[in-house]
Formats: C-alpha cells, sequence, structure tokens
C-alpha cells in the first residue's frame, strides 16, 4: 500500500500541521501495539481508551505519520508527519472511501441477520478458486473493522467480499459508502436487534439501505423464503435482482436435498432449469442457503461450474459456529458457543437432531437484545427443542426458562429439563449426567460465554 501524506490530506479534509506532503505511509493501523514502520496511526477515541494516548508509543514504534482531532505535545513528533482532522474516526472512513475507490474491483457486500461470516467466507471459497479475492478477516464487519479491511486490498486483488453488521439504522448506508457494492446480499431478516429497531420491517429497511448507493450495473441476491425479502422493491432504481432458496420463486433453487447429518448435505441446483449436482462437508440444512448466495455469484462472475462445486465443497466452517468434536470418551460436542439468535438456534438444533448418538442433549443459553420479542424468541426455540429428535434440555439463564415453558408446553418432557443459572451450574449438572456417545450441543448469546462449558466437556475424561 502507499498513500502520499497530500493524498491523506485530501481524503480527510486535514490540515498539515508538521511534515512532507510528498512522504508516503504504507500501511493504516488504528492499534499503537501492532502497528508497523512507515505506517499511518489513526487514534480512535472510545469509550475505555483514547488511543491520543498512545501516539508516542505508534511513533516509537515506528509509524512515520499520525492523524489527531487534539493538541498533542510538539516534542513527541519529530520525524513524523502531523494531519489534523476534526474526528479521527471519519477520517478513517473517508480515507478508506478514497483507498477503495482507486482500485478497479468488484466489491460484494454480505449483510443479512444470520449467516453473514458463514455466507461471506462460502462465497470466498469459491470465488478465490479463479479470482483474488480480499475479504474481511472474522467478523471485521463494523464502522471501524470493514475501513480497516479496505486497507489490505492490494494491487492484485480482483474482488472483495465484505461482511456489513449492524444494530441500527443509516450503519449500512455508512458502510454501503464507504465501500460502494457492485453486488450485495441479505441473507435473512431475523430478530436479532430488534430491540434497537422496533420490528422486523425496519430490519428489512435498515438492510436495504446496502442499495442505497445502487444504479442499473448492481446486482442484489436475497434469501426468496424469506417472507419479508421475497417481496421486497427495486425503489425506483432497475437494478438487477435475484433470490436464491427452496421456493419455485428462485432464480438459484435448492432441490433434491439429502441432509448426511454431521457429514454434511448433498443436493442439486437448478439454474435456468438445468440441474447442477452439490455436496457440502459442514452440517445445516442453513448452509444450503449460505451455499446458494456463493453459487449465485460464482454463476454470474463467470467461475466454472467445476470450480463453483469445489468451492462448495471445500468449504470448512468458522470457529465456535456448529464445530463437531469428538471427546475421548466419544462424546460429540457442537460447539455453536459463537452467538444465539431464534434463527440460528433453529438451525443448530435441526443439526443436533441428525446426530445418531447415544442421547442428544441442548444446552441453550439466552439469546440477548431481543427486547420485547425476547419471551416469544425464546419460547419458539423451545417448540422446535420439542419437535426434534432431543433428549434432554439443559437452559442457562433468566430468559433460557421460556426455552422450557416452550418445550414442555409442546410435549417435550418436564423431567428431562434441568434449569441453570450460570455455566458454573450446568457444568455441575452435565458432571453426573453425560454419558459415553452423547451428542451435546452448547449455544447462547456471545455474553453468555458457554464456550466454558465446552471446555470442560474437552477436559473431562
Ligand atoms: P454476527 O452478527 O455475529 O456477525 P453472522 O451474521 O456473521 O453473525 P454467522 O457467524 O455466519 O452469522 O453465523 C451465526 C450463527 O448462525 C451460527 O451459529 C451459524 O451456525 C448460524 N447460521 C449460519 N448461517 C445461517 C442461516 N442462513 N440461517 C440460520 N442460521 C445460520
Ligand atoms: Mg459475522
Amino acid at each position: 500500500m502507499r498513500l502520499t501524506i497530500q493524498e491523506v490530506i485530501e481524503a480527510t479534509n486535514g490540515e498539515l500541521i508538521r511534515g512532507d506532503k510528498k512522504d508516503i505511509v504504507i500501511g493504516v493501523s488504528t492499534d499503537s501495539r501492532s502497528i508497523n514502520k512507515n505506517e499511518l496511526f489513526i487514534p480512535l477515541i472510545g469509550k475505555k481508551f483514547n488511543g491520543h494516548d498512545f501516539i508516542e508509543n505508534a511513533i516509537k514504534l515506528g509509524a512515520s505519520a499520525i492523524l489527531t482531532s487534539q493538541r498533542i505535545k510538539e516534542n513527541k513528533l519529530d520525524y513524523v508527519s502531523v494531519i489534523k482532522v476534526k474526528d479521527t474516526l471519519k477520517a478513517l472512513q473517508d480515507l478508506a472511501r478514497y483507498y477503495i475507490s482507486k482500485f478497479n474491483i468488484i466489491v460484494i457486500g454480505v449483510t443479512g441477520s444470520t449467516g453473514k461470516t458463514s455466507t461471506k467466507d462460502m462465497i470466498y471459497s469459491v470465488l478465490s478458486k479463479k479470482y483474488k479475492v480480499l475479504k474481511n478477516q472474522g467478523n471485521f464487519n463494523n464502522h471501524i473493522g470493514l475501513p480497516l479491511t479496505v486497507f489490505d486490498l492490494k494491487k492484485e486483488h480482483e474482488i472483495a467480499i465484505l461482511e456489513m453488521g449492524m444494530s441500527g439504522f443509516d450503519e449500512i448506508d455508512l458502510l454501503a459508502n464507504i465501500v460502494k457494492p457492485n453486488i450485495a446480499v441479505i441473507t435473512n431478516i431475523g430478530l436479532s436487534h430488534i430491540e434497537n429497531l422496533g420490528s422486523q420491517e425496519n430490519i428489512l429497511n435498515a438492510k436495504m439501505e446496502i442499495t442505497n448507493y445502487f444504479d442499473e450495473t448492481n446486482t442484489l441476491i436475497v434469501n426468496g423464503d424469506d417472507q419479508l425479502l421475497k417481496n421486497i422493491e427495486n425503489n425506483g432504481i432497475n437494478f438487477h435482482k435475484y433470490f436464491v432458496g427452496l421456493g419455485t420463486n428462485c432464480n438459484y433453487q435448492a432441490v433434491n436435498i439429502n441432509d448426511l447429518g454431521e457429514d454434511g448435505i448433498s443436493f442439486d441446483v437448478l439454474i435456468d432449469k438445468k440441474a447442477y449436482p452439490f455436496r457440502l462437508n459442514v452440517p445445516g440444512i442453513h448452509n444450503v442457503y449460505n451455499a446458494l448466495y456463493a453459487i449465485a455469484i460464482g454463476k454470474i462472475l463467470n467461475v466454472d461450474i467445476k470450480l463453483i462445486y469445489d468451492g462448495i465443497k471445500d468449504f470448512k466452517g468458522s470457529k465456535m459456529r456448529l464445530n463437531i468434536l469428538t471427546t475421548n470418551e466419544e462424546i460429540k460436542v457442537i460447539n455453536d458457543a459463537y452467538n444465539a439468535s431464534p434463527d440460528s438456534m433453529r438451525a443448530a438444533i435441526a443439526v443436533l437432531s441428525k446426530m445418531s448418538k447415544n442421547r442428544r442433549i441442548a444446552v441453550l443459553g439466552d439469546m440477548l437484545e431481543m427486547g420485547e420479542y425476547s419471551t416469544k424468541g425464546h419460547y419458539d426455540v423451545g417448540i422446535e427443542v420439542a419437535k426434534q429428535s432431543v433428549e434432554l434440555l439443559i437452559t442457562i439463564g433468566e430468559k433460557a426458562k421460556n426455552i422450557a415453558k416452550g418445550a414442555i408446553e409442546n410435549g417435550f418432557d418436564k423431567k428431562n429439563i434441568f434449569l441453570c443459572k450460570n455455566n458454573k451450574e450446568a457444568i455441575n449438572i452435565l458432571k453426573d449426567l453425560l454419558q459415553r456417545k452423547d451428542a451435546v450441543l452448547i449455544k447462547g448469546s456471545r455474553g453468555m460465554r458457554m464456550e466454558e462449558i465446552v471446555e470442560y466437556i474437552q477436559e473431562r475424561s
């Protein structure tokens, strides 16, 4: 990466306090601990820390230029360029917008309530068979992570796949305004963050902000089985629109789905009335949807169907998302402790129920940030537990008691339910309860830190 100080000044509307406009920075960092030589340090002001306090450290480690929105002592600034801006966060975003505009690449934006990271990684798996592709690492999907990802772009890249997260209105607009996606995916409209947004219609509208900078050349791909997404309008601009899913209304329709449990799934996809076979090596019917976005984009970007097939087959899941581990006692642990929403809970319970094991045990914790939908959201997960092949249910947390209620009222035997206040109580119950060859699903919101239970099960024996 190469940016002149002049370019940084122009992109951020900054003012050069000291230094030479012709100097060059070769990277951008907001973290003074990991900054490299000749990079630009952008100090952000957070709730706990003010990055301006770490300017000296950043310079020690080799930063050659810094942005600042505050007064800093002159004697700290030998040999570095200093650019004054009004707001360092906005400057980071403005600089990312400028930087990405220098590249002639196809930008793919992925948003939706659940499955963004999985879909992004699946699309990467397909497109990287043919193209040089950049994707955001892990979950770098917000107003800071996304701009920072942009600075990883290099000359050789042909495509960038960017996950875009949100918890309220205008957030996707901001991200779309920075990266201007050519192709956008909305995976589904669920209940995540409904506390902030009030209704599913509002969630839909907030996600549709991904098309705010679209013209006729752009493409939107959405879940054609989702009640809200299947009826979306083009809001005045005649961009391309494709639906994927299981319904006959879908342009990319999955048929002949064969769920092979923990071994994965095989399915065919009808494209222009012709059937193409695919094979996923990760479990969960929901991954068929994630694969469909990748297959659609592969087709749109002229990836050979054989390479698309390989990309889907080679996809491996991400950490703490439906990872299946086997312990010394031959207990299968489905580690899905990364996060939880009603949709992903249902998806995970379906995977558990397909495990051919001694007993199937669901350990389910609170789902947070659900506002007034919380009671119903948890209750509905309980209905799913009762419907599927699950023998034992352990709930953790106050809200998760409603999962138990939903299960009991739909036929699940009360004797097979244990209500726990916290992970520790659940671990105590599992100590006596777990038997060889059981299958256990562990899932709850991030704040529940349920990986503690996974660690316990791995370490016993
Ligand atoms: P976050 O908002 O935390 O970034 P995300 O939208 O990136 O989440 P993932 O991390 O891909 O979503 O998946 C979150 C959970 O949802 C995982 O437990 C995963 O197994 C499940 N999941 C993935 N795809 C889908 C889908 N299409 N429908 C329902 N659940 C899904
Ligand atoms: Mg994610």
